[in-house]
This record gives C-alpha cells, structure tokens and sequence, in this order.
C-alpha cells in the first residue's frame, strides 16, 4: 500500500525527522484493510529527553519575538496546509479510517483554521495597565513556557494544531504526543510548521504509549499538559501533573444527550442524530448518543433515521462517496461489539445495525437501539463507536433532569421550533458545547471544552489563550516608600 506525504522517521525533534529503532516498535494499521501500512519506534528516555531540551532551550528566543513575527509562521504554516489538502487528508485517511469525504473538508481544514487564528491573535496578545493614584502596575501576558500535548486517535491533525497553535502562539514551545494508534499526521504537521519558517526545537513529535505520555507528564522541565482522551487518563493525567502543580486542559469523553421536542423539525433533528452519532463511525467525542425523543414523534423519529440510514455509503474511505468508514482499530471495533451485546442483554430494543460488516477492515453497521431506559449501559457509559441510544420522554423538567444525571458534561444539544424553550433548555444543560437546532459544530472562533467529568479548561477562541499563558503583575512606585520602621 503507498500513500503520499508518508513520514520518513518516527519522531521529530529540533526541527528534524529522528529515529531510534530501539523504542517499542508500534504497527500503524489501516483501518479499511487491517495491513500494516507503516512502523514508527516508542520515545525512548533519551528520546524523551532529547525533544524536551531542544524545546526548553529554543523556548526562550521564541518568546522574545514580537506576537506579529510568531503570528505570521502560523499562517503561512495554515497557507501550506491548505494548499497540501488532499495529501493530508489522505494520510488522515490512512491513520484513522475515516472516510476521505470527510477528511478532506474537516481535519487539516480546522488545523489550518487553528493555524491562522491563533496566528493573528498573537498579536493582539498584551496584558493592562493600572492606574493606582500616583503609582501603577502593569501586567504583562507571559508564556508558560514548556507545553506538553497528549492526543487521541480520532482527529490526529486536527487535534495536533489545536493544542500547538495557541501555545505557539503565545510563545510557548510545545512537546506533541499522538495517539500510539494514529502516529503520523502530527508529525506532517510539524514538518509544515518548520517549512513555514518555525524555529528549530519549538515543535516536536514524539511516539509512545502511555508510558511516554506519563514520562512528559511528570518531567519537571514541563509546564502545562493538554491532554485529549478519555476520563480515565484524564485522571492519570491530571494527578501526575497535579503533582507538578503544572496547569492543565483536559478534553475527556462524554455521553452527552440531544433532546428532541415534539414541535421540532424532524429532518433537523434526524439529520442533527445522524451528525452527532455517525460521523467518523461515531467516534466523536462530543457525540449525543443519548437521544430522548418526545414519544409524540418517536416512531416518525424512528422511521425517518431508519430510512436515511439506509442511505449511508458504507465501504473504501478512499471512494470519495464513502460516507461511513471503519472504527479506527479492531481493539475500539470489540469494545463496541461488547456495548451492542449489552444494550441487548439488557432488553433495549435493536432498531437497526448491531452487527460487524462480513469485509477486511474493522466495519460495523450504524446501529440504533430504542426503549433505552437510563439505567442501561449503554446509556451510561461512553461508547465511542456508531451506536444511538433512543430514550423516550414526555415533560421537559424530567427531560432536562434525566440528560444532566451523567458523570460527563462535554456537550448536549436539543431540536425545538420554541426558540425560548430552547434557550431555558441550554441554559439547564450540565455540559460546556450547547447546540440549538445543529449538532457537533466546532468552529475555532467557538471555545469548546467540557464540564463535569469531561475536562478543565477550553480549547479554540479567545478562552485558549488563558489557558496557554500567564499574568505577571509589575508594581511601580512613582514617590519614596515608607516602612514602619
Ligand atoms: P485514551 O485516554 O486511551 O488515550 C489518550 C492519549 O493519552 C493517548 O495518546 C495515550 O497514549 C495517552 N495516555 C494513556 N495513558 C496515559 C498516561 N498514564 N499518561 C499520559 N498519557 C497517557 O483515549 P483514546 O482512546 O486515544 O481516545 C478516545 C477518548 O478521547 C474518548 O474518551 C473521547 O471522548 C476522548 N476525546 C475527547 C475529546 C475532547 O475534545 N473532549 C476529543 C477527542 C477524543
């Protein structure tokens, strides 16, 4: 199997592709075929080592650059993204399984988006001034220094540039660490980054399980952690650098609900469940696989989805008229499989899909089960796969009350033609990304983040910024000081 745009090393550190054939070796397989398609090499120590000192020492002049200066590498950094388009969009392809129909117009597209943002707020960055009568302080908005990023599988490029562009942007240097499952779009991104003119040592990639995770996570030299992944690492993650007393953002998983009311549009609200539990087969974080339908409309509900379901494209990413792909492992595919046997063990009612496709690859069905009561376990626990929960509901307080009683709170949606009532009901929702009317919307102008169990801090907007940079407050005395004695 050949795919363009294939990096030449495993990691790559102080500006240039490394390789050390003596870590772990780690298999990167394509979802669509299960071939072994590359190999790269787990961070050893020295590795490890290796990308923390190049980042620490180039660390310092970055932040002495003007915002404008750091600013336009990020954008011609997204300029080259754009114009590699298709070759990353097929690597992502080849990393993750998702189909090239989306990858093509969602993950080095956002990375770019990212790219150019925070590339022109690092200019605007600036802290205050504050009068105090004669006398006065300033702030001044400082980096944090060393950032550490720690990704998930599902959107490898994307979340690559959200967590390196607004720590580049605020004078950070950053150590990357991708999924062990989707090794190879970060490192394209931090060639892009070098070509666009990024000193060396300010970006690197480097490859391991979570033993390497957890080896950036409690080096002293570190000064933040941004991890993406589920709530159990989360809190690994969390406590390691609590332990450093480091500042962190964690994107964690979540079972959020979509509540659809008996007034809404029932292609919106079909086409908004489609959206928020089959797109990239379901392995989205912010995904409302708790849909409570107003049992008014549940069976028109269910009838319209089964039928638009029979529409999907299932088959070859490449194809672009491949609207569903596989999961992107056969690990992820069995911790499906065992949630769809539960949600039948456990009396919900399979309306369609539950079963592995009889193809190479690791391809299930979009499966949507009914009568889901909240008890079930599939309507508890985070599935990360493409299965729906169908729960009824009659009383918008019940409603409101069963969609908040989840440990998680990433997002919740909810399909009503009341625009009042929609607002009383996302203003009500426990959970940090609301959607009126849409679902699984995630522009870079927009923070997005979880409550609860689902994370600290928020990545995209404005938001992003405090959570890559610090205040220092300068006192000035402009007369004599005076001391008690
Ligand atoms: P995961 O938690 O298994 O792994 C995430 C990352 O953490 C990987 O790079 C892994 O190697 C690393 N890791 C594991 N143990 C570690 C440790 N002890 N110390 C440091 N690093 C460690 O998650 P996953 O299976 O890759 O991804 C799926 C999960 O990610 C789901 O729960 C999903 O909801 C969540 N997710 C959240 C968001 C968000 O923005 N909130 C986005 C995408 C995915």
């Amino acid at each position: 199997m050949t795919y363009p745009t294939q990096p030449t090393a495993s990691h790559f550190i102080n500006g240039a592709y490394v390789e050390d054939t003596s870590g772990t070796p780690i298999d990167v397989v394509y979802p669509a075929t299960g071939e072994v398609i590359a190999t790269v090499y787990a961070a050893t120590p020295a590795i490890v080592d290796q990308a923390i000192a190049s980042a620490k020492t180039a660390q310092v002049a970055w932040a002495k650059m003007t915002g404008t200066e750091r600013g336009r590498i990020l954008r011609r950094a997204a300029d080259i993204m754009r114009e590699r388009n298709h070759d990353l969009s097929v690597l992502e392809t080849f990393d993750t399984g998702k189909p090239y129909q989306e990858t093509s117009v969602v993950d080095a597209t956002s990375g770019a988006d990212a790219l150019e943002y925070f590339g022109g707020m690092a200019a605007t960055l600036t802290g205050e001034h504050i009068q105090l009568g004669e006398d006065w302080v300033y702030t001044r908005r400082e980096p944090l220094g060393l950032c550490v990023g720690i990704g998930a599988w599902n959107y490898p490029t994307q979340i690559a540039c959200w967590k390196g562009a607004p720590a580049l942007a605020c004078g950070n240097a950053i150590v990357f660490k991708p999924s062990e499952t989707t090794p190879l779009c970060a490192l394209k991104v931090a060639e892009i980054l070098h070509e666009a003119g990024l000193p060396a040592g300010l970006y690197n990639v480097v490859q391991g399980m979570g033993e390497v995770g957890g080896a950036l996570v409690s080096d002293p030299r570190v000064d933040k952690v941004s991890l993406t992944g589920s709530v159990p690492t989360g809190r690994k993650v969390y406590a390691a650098a609590a332990a450093g007393i480091k500042h962190v953002t964690m994107e964690l998983g979540g079972k959020s609900p979509m509540i659809v009311f008996e007034d809404a549009d029932i292609e919106n609200a079909v086409s908004g469940a489609i959206l928020g539990n089959f797109y990239s087969s379901g392995q989205v974080c912010s995904n409302g696989t708790r849909v409570f339908v107003h049992e008014d409309i549940k069976e028109a509900f269910l009838a319209r989805l089964s039928a638009r379901l029979a529409g999907a494209v299932i088959g070859d990413p490449m194809q672009v008229e491949t609207s569903f792909g596989p999961m992107v492992s056969e690990r992820q595919m069995n911790i499906v499989l065992d949630y769809i046997a539960k949600g039948q063990a456990e009396g919900a009612r399979l309306v369609t899909g539950g079963t592995r496709l009889d193809r190479d690859g690791f391809y299930l069905q979009p499966t949507v089960f009914a009568d889901v009561t909240d008890d079930m376990t599939i309507a508890r626990e985070e599935i990360f796969g493409p299965v729906m929960a169908v729960l009824d509901f009659t009383d918008e307080d019940d409603v409101l009350a069963r969609a908040n009683d989840t440990e998680f709170g990433l997002a919740a949606g909810v399909f009503t033609r009341d625009l009042a009532r929609a607002h009383r009901v996302a203003s009500g929702f426990e959970a940090g990304t609301c959607y009126i009317n849409t679902y699984n919307d995630a522009p870079v102008e927009a923070p997005f983040g979880g409550s609860k169990a689902s994370g600290v801090g928020r990545e995209n907007s404005k938001a992003a910024i405090e959570h890559y940079s610090q205040l220092k407050s300068v006192y000035v005395r402009m007369g004599d000081l005076e001391a008690p004695f």
